[in-house]
């Protein structure tokens, strides 16, 4: 039978808009708008970063409630899923806005180095980040950035900190991270089903590697991510007009691998999350 695909949309990222990026969505209005075309072309999941009025990194509760509000009037079902990332914010603030409890939040479990600087998660930020979405009923994405990361989400289980069967998203080809091979994807993929039975996976591509990660997804089982945050191209010398662009691209992919894309119900299942009502 037609395997469902859940396509993450990351919409919007941390990476400065330029004149080779315009399509980054960076205000409020602007990232519903550019998740609603992601909604239509596929999407059933947003990962939401925000943006100060001077375009750099927000950590402002007030603005991921707006953009919250905004998808969850024009995309019934959308899954909801805040960024709890460090670039361009302090640690403190990195869960300020989990109160307002959307479907899902980001959960990297350990430190790397990302292209410039130290991406730091240390162990006693990640089991307060964890404690904190278990209070609010919020489902983490764990954020494996590294290969210890996948084994430190499987301690947080046996603690307690994050329920069973979670979300795992493989991040591959930040620079200083872990590479985007084929070898590493496979054996993440033969690890995670010794260490955390029953979790479902996606895998991120960044940059040049967006659409053969997709790809491996696709044909491995996996859910997709795309989206500018990851990659602004959609093709090697062509950016991409838009987040939906990206989105009918795996889309139109689908059939070629007997998938098909996951409406927001369907994905709500897979993910063990609520339905919408
Ligand atoms: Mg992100």
């Amino acid at each position: 039978m037609t395997q469902p695909v859940i396509i993450t949309v990351a919409i919007t990222g941390a990476v400065p808009r330029k004149k080779d990026s315009p399509a980054i969505p960076v205000t409020p209005a602007e990232q519903v708008e550019s998740t609603h075309e992601a909604f239509e072309a596929g999407a059933s999941l947003v990962h939401i970063h925000v943006r100060n009025p001077d375009e750099s990194p927000g950590s402002a509760p007030e603005l991921y409630a707006q953009v919250q509000e905004g998808v969850r009037k024009h995309c019934p079902g959308m899954i909801v899923q805040f960024s709890t990332g460090g670039r361009g914010r302090e640690q403190a603030k990195r869960g300020a806005m989990l109160y307002l409890k959307p479907d899902m939040a980001s959960l990297a479990t350990g430190s790397v180095n990302f292209p410039v600087g130290i991406y730091e998660n240390p162990p006693d930020f990640v089991e307060g980040l964890a404690r904190t979405m278990l209070e609010n009923g919020i489902k983490p994405e764990i954020e494996v950035f590294d290969l210890s990361m996948l084994y430190n989400a499987a301690n947080l289980v046996k603690k307690g900190l994050v329920k069973e069967r979670p979300h795992v998203q493989f991040v591959m080809g930040v620079p200083n991270a872990m590479p985007a091979r084929r070898s590493v994807f496979d054996f993440l993929r033969a690890e995670i089903e010794d260490v955390l039975p029953g979790a479902t996976w996606v895998a991120a591509g960044i940059g040049p590697h967006q659409w053969e990660v997709n790809q491996w997804c696709l044909e491995s089982g996996g859910h997709c991510r795309t989206g500018l945050e990851d990659n602004l191209r959609i093709t090697p010398d062509r950016l991409a007009a838009s987040n939906a662009e990206l989105v009918q691209k795996i889309v139109d992919a689908c059939a070629q691998y007997d998938r098909r894309p996951a409406s927001p119900a369907e994905a709500r299942q897979l993910l063990g999350l609520a339905p919408v009502h």
